[in-house]
């Protein structure tokens, strides 16, 4: 067995650390804030769960369980999996905790995922998602709230623009059963141009070439039956209608025949918004329709429909790095100066205001240390200061020396901040 080093991260895992875990908070608060105004409540499951948990819904044919679980038996033998996704999860709390009574349920969730893949730009071993799911509602008014809470939080993220809307229905069992059996005619014709894992999808999950990345595939997709011409009458109904609410939102969609998913539970409505800035990593927020999951699960018969998407593919859209708090910094000279500005610091923090402390080295040094924290002004204050009574208050943009005494220091503080 190789040593493992005890200074660096595992390999598609990354540390958090000041602008990359600003935007990350900034991602999950502004998704907390725009999913609480469409009546969403937050769920935290574990980061673990037993391996069928996500085996049985997934679909032993998806990439996920078929090669990028991270599973392993605990000391007590039980075989447990890090979790590669959110909804699997989400679906055993709302059967274990009986909350059916509780229809719709809006929950939402963010955290980290784990799947053991290629490392590169946008795709991670360890990275982490925001999530949303609609439970109860069999209606497709729930699909078209669910994309509109999508839209309106990719929008208010300043990333809208940078993405674009495709749906596609993959329909009821009836449909699906249907169209299988003529894309496994098609492609049994196509055999030798096949690529050799879409041959092995074949008895599967024929449907899964369709969204295949390859050449040969693409090719031989070209000429393909297309699903929406084998819908029955109340998958298309169900479609349509969705068609026709996004419309009267104005939120613009393509149809992209070729949207599967790779997931075992979807039904009716799959939806992606993606992206061409992040090439091979599209995909930005993928949802569906997921009515028959609960009862792979053992729970009761339940409609539901959701999405996730990951925050690292958000991070890298958003262009700025969003404005951090910032804070004036005390710079004491002398040990009177020290304890002063210690109670100092802790009355205004107790009031609300963002403080810094500028420790040690020459005075030069702490100021630029100030400026290199970003706070916005700093307090000198020394022997001189104390027994006068006025300090100098320097801004750090400006270089501006406002000269002020102890008792305005409040307001004074308070009004630079509001400007
Ligand atoms: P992809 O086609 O890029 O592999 P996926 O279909 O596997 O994506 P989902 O399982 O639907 O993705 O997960 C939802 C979202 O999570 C994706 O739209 C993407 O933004 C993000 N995501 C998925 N896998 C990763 C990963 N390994 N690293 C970072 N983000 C990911
Ligand atoms: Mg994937």
């Amino acid at each position: 067995m190789q040593t493992s080093p005890t200074n660096q991260t595992v390999r598609g895992t990354h540390d958090l650390i000041f602008s990359s875990a600003r935007r990350y908070r900034h991602i999950v608060d502004t998704s907390f804030a725009v999913a609480a105004r469409y009546g969403y409540g937050e769920i935290k499951t574990p980061i673990f769960e037993f391996t069928p948990v996500f085996s049985r819904t997934l679909g032993d044919a998806s990439d996920i369980v078929s090669k990028e679980m991270y599973s392993f038996t605990d000391k007590g033998g039980d075989n447990l999996s890090l979790r590669p996704e959110g909804t699997a999860g989400v679906v055993r709390a709302y059967i274990e905790q009986g909350l059916k009574n509780q229809w719709p349920l809006k929950l939402f969730y963010e955290g980290p995922m784990f799947r053991y893949e290629r490392p590169q730009k946008g795709r991670y071993r360890q990275f982490y998602q925001i999530g949303a799911e609609l439970i109860g509602v069999e209606k497709p008014d729930a699909d078209v709230e669910t994309i509109s809470l999508a839209h309106t939080l990719l929008n208010e993220l300043g990333v809208g623009s940078k993405c674009y809307l495709e749906i596609n229905s993959i329909g009821d069992k009836e449909s699906r059963d249907a169209y299988r059996k003529v894309l496994v005619e098609y492609y049994s014709k196509h055999l030798e141009r096949l690529s050799e894992d879409s041959k092995k999808r074949l008895s599967l999950n024929p449907l899964r070439i369709l969204d295949s990345k390859e050449k040969g595939d693409i090719e031989v997709n070209r000429d393909a039956p297309k699903l929406l011409d084998h819908l029955n009458a109340v998958s298309r109904e169900k479609f349509e209608y969705i068609q026709k609410r996004l419309n009267d939102l104005k939120i613009p969609f393509k149809i992209n025949q070729h949207l599967v998913r790779g997931l075992d539970y979807y039904c009716h409505l799959v939806f992606e918004f993606r992206t061409s800035e992040l090439g091979s990593q599209d995909a930005v927020l993928s949802g569906g329709r997921y009515d028959g999951l609960s009862e792979i699960m053992g729970g009761p018969a339940t409609p539901a429909v959701g999405w996730a998407a990951g925050i690292e593919r958000l991070s890298l859209l958003t262009a700025a790095d969003p404005v951090a708090q910032r804070a004036v910094c005390l710079i004491p000279i002398g040990d009177k100066a020290e304890s002063y500005c210690l109670t100092l610091a802790h009355s205004l923090r107790q009031d609300g205001f963002l403080v810094d402390m500028g420790y040690s080295g020459n005075l030069s040094n702490r100021m630029k240390k100030a400026a290199s924290h970003n706070c916005y002004a700093a307090l000198i204050v020394g022997d001189n200061e104390l027994s006068t009574g006025e300090f100098g208050l320097k801004i750090l943009d400006s270089g501006e020396q406002i000269k002020l005494r102890e008792a305005d220091l409040k307001t004074k503080l308070r009004e630079l901040i509001l400007k």
